[in-house]
């Protein structure tokens, strides 16, 4: 890279700073009325309420914003939802419309030079629209042309590995399970998806220290536990009901500590909007510790934390579940042998966390034998985020805490069926016994060979043995490190293509040919040759469940993405596929129906989907059973701390998001907890470090980022003092996303590094 822009990031004009002090709990009266502002701006209040009774219901339709689960018996009637799932739901179901009209109107160019937010607010797209090659404009195609045109590029290929199919989380079992069989089946294994870049490092970790890679905890679970640590989480924006989980722990007298770099108003104080009484009082205190840890200091935290409890172990015994250790787990002597290597001061320095605190949080853990660990991409975006997780593992396993009521597991997800994505076969490194079930159901040899993960899908675009580049859902370029370079690798391809409910940034920065497929959204209903239909979903915690819009589509046009997937298949594989895909969209109980002979767990599928709260899918772990790890026991492991030696002027980067966005989706340009409105280009900074280098609040500074002898550039930026370890600081995600690089990833697992880029600040 070389600093030269190519128009792919957003404008970088300011909006308007004002600040006030960051809040100290979270949701509250503050919540309902934000979610009834959202509502407004994109439909009536009627129109709303009616919409949101049906969101998260047992026989509703399943909210587009996270994973969090919903309780399996009693749900709230008219509320069982956040703020922040009330804003995705509004943005879906808009009112609003982008037909070919507006496209003549605005090229392409024009489009581009506008803000995430002001796309995002356009409303629905009606229309499957092309952009013909040396055309500044996107016109309205027919579908059947759109999907002759994709066959053709796709057959014109020289080999199936030069296509991309990428997966975003939001897309069901049904359309995820037939878009992988018609991927192999075309011949390739290139299914990157939205995972490779939040919890790979989870699943690389989970796999191999409890042999399964998804978290063992239940909702139930929290409501039993005595301690819950909440580490590189912020579920307050990004997972608000896990708050509700939270608040019961602590009224059944568990204890919360919260780690973190900054300290997060959702891990501080919450008051419940379904709950009258902490809407006027003061509400729910969380966190009863908060750590807060320099950027990837964890597992220098922790080590400090085991040593504590090791410590306390050799000399009075009773800190570690022996019995657990010794039946259940290896590796346990090789643990307690490198733990020793480590200096406890070094690792408390490394940390940033005072040592005081550090001896609170192992007490706490000492005294404490169900414990749950949440985490989310502040421990999986680093360059040791396996590393990260495993370190967290090791620390549950001293005490016994995997496997029993109250205790385990539990990285968060992101996009609400990004696991379930990747329990239907979404996946560029499947398993052959999943391969070999392919095969056998469907009488066809579907390719062995690894495709690409996202980052490696990138370089293979940019550098020409990628050439087709279709993506169901998502903002792929939004979504993906290095802009600029994400940028150059989507135009070097000859045909990009999206599946799209409303227009964004990936649809701007596009290949020699593009296509926007406009699909149906979570609350429309889907009306196939044999009537209705449901879809189905899994949530963070391995529950599959229905879900079922009844909104009138936004457009007479649209097609569901299980349609659209099975359109593309027969367009593109013809009568070679030994797929009858019209069978398959004529009734979704037909895709179950093969599902469940392909992915274990799924047995009788369609009959316990119906049941109102779903199902939950087997987990090892959950049932203390280790058997599928190499060793078939649950494994220590040993995870070195990792230092940081920032030269003078460098400071640690991580990206965040504002509480008004979900991932790319930018609801609105406030952040409220934070205390930061009509911005989104700042940069957070400790006043200290503001005082060394001479800046002054609001002051104007360009971001650069050095890496491998290459310079990175993100300019126009706002200096806002904040509390946040020294040498750290914190910006918007995906305006920042320019200055993480595609080369520096995990170990392991290649996610982008995107809570650690080193860079320093220029005075402009
Ligand atoms: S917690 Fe997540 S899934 Fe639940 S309503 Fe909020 S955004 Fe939607």
């Amino acid at each position: 890279m070389n600093g030269k822009k190519t128009n792919a990031q957003p404008p970088e004009e300011f909006t308007g700073i004002r600040k006030t002090k960051p809040a100290n709990y979270a949701a509250g009266g503050k919540a309902i009325k934000s979610s009834i502002d959202h509502i407004r701006d994109e439909m009536t209040l009627g129109q709303g309420i009616g919409l949101l009774k049906q969101m998260n219901q047992k026989k509703g339709f399943d909210c587009p914003g996270c994973a969090w689960p919903d309780p399996d018996e009693k749900r709230a009637f008219l509320a069982e939802y956040c703020e922040n799932g009330v804003k995705a739901i509004a943005e879906e179901a808009t009112m609003k419309r982008v037909g070919p009209e507006f496209f003549k109107q605005h090229s392409v160019a024009d489009l581009a030079s506008k803000s995430d937010y002001w796309i995002g607010k356009s409303g629905r797209l009606t229309h499957p629209l092309i952009l013909r090659e040396d055309s500044s404009h996107y016109e309205e195609i027919k579908w059947s042309d759109a999907f002759q045109l994709i066959a053709e590029q796709l057959n014109s290929l020289e080999s199936p590995n030069e296509a991309v199919f990428y997966t975003s989380g939001r897309t069901s079992n049904e359309a995820a399970f037939l878009y992988q069989l018609f991927v192999r089946q075309f011949g390739t294994n290139n299914l990157p998806d939205c995972s490779n870049m939040c919890h790979e490092s989870s699943g690389a970790a989970l796999s191999e220290t409890l042999g399964i890679g998804k978290g063992s905890v239940t909702l139930q679970d929290f409501d039993k536990a005595d301690l819950v640590i909440v580490i590189g989480q912020n579920p307050g924006t990004n997972h608000p009901r896990m708050l509700s989980a939270l608040k019961e722990t602590k009224k059944n007298g568990g204890k919360i500590i919260s780690i973190n770099p900054l300290p997060e108003a959702g891990l501080m104080r919450f008051k419940d909007p379904q709950s009258p009484l902490e809407l006027i009082g003061s509400g729910t205190e969380l966190a009863d510790l908060h750590l807060p840890v320099t950027i990837n200091g964890d597992v220098a935290l922790l080590k400090a934390t085991l040593l504590i409890m090791l410590a306390e172990e050799e000399k009075n015994g009773g800190v570690f579940d022996h019995r657990f250790i010794q039946e259940k787990t290896a590796g346990y002597e090789g643990f307690v042998t490198d733990l020793k290597t480590n200096d406890f001061d070094q690792c408390v320095l490394e940390s940033g966390v005072e040592e005081s605190l550090v001896r609170q949080a192992a007490q706490i853990i000492m005294n404490n034998d169900k414990i749950i660990i949440c985490w989310a991409m502040g421990l999986t975006q680093h360059r040791n985020g396996v590393q990260n997780i495993r370190e967290v593992v090791n620390l549950l396993l001293l005490k016994g805490s995997i496997g029993k009521p109250g205790a385990g597991t539990c990285p968060v997800r992101g996009h609400s069926n990004v696991q379930g994505d990747r329990t239907m076969g979404i996946w560029e490194k499947p398993k052959e016994s999943f391969l070999q079930k392919l095969d056998e159901v469907f009488s066809f040899s579907a390719p062995r060979d690894h495709g690409y993960d996202v980052v490696d899908a990138i370089k293979a675009m940019h550098g020409g043995k990628a050439k087709v580049f279709f993506a169901l859902g998502g903002n792929f370029l939004s979504a993906s490190p290095d802009t600029e370079f994400c940028g150059e690798a989507l135009r070097n391809c000859d045909l990009t293509v999206h599946v799209s409910t409303k227009p964004n940034r990936s649809h701007l920065i596009h290949g020699k040919t593009a296509l926007i497929l406009p699909c149906l959204g979570r609350s429309e209903k889907d009306v196939q040759k044999t009537g209705e239909q449901f879809l189905s979903v899994e949530n963070s915690m391995g529950v599959v469940h229905s879900t079922q819009g009844n909104l009138k589509p936004a457009s007479t046009l649209l097609l569901s993405e299980p349609d659209i997937v099975a359109s593309l298949a027969k367009a593109t594989l013809g009568a070679k596929s030994s797929v009858d895909w019209d069978k398959m969209i004529e009734n979704y109980d037909n895709i179950r129906d093969v599902i469940e002979k392909v992915v274990p767990g799924f047995e009788f599928y369609n009959q316990k989907v119906r049941e109102p709260q779903g199902f939950y899918l087997p987990n090892n772990a959950r049932a203390a059973n280790f058997e599928p790890t190499k060793t078939g026991k649950a494994n220590f492991t040993i995870n070195p701390v990792p230092f940081h030696n920032l030269n003078a002027g460098q400071y640690k980067m991580m990206t965040i998001r504002t509480h008004d966005q979900y991932n790319t989706t930018v609801y609105g340009l406030h952040d409220r907890y934070r205390g930061i409105y009509n911005e989104r280009r700042v940069v957070l900074m400790n006043s200290e470090d503001m005082k060394s280098e001479n800046l002054v609040e609001n002051q104007k500074v360009n971001l650069i980022g050095r890496f491998e002898g290459e310079i990175r550039r993100a300019d126009n930026f706002l200096v806002v003092s904040y509390p946040i370890p020294r040498r750290c600081t914190a910006t918007y995600f995906p305006e920042t996303n320019v200055l993480v690089p595609i080369n520096s990833v995990a170990e392991i697992s290649n996610t982008p590094t995107s809570k650690l880029v080193v860079i320093s600040i220029e005075k402009r």
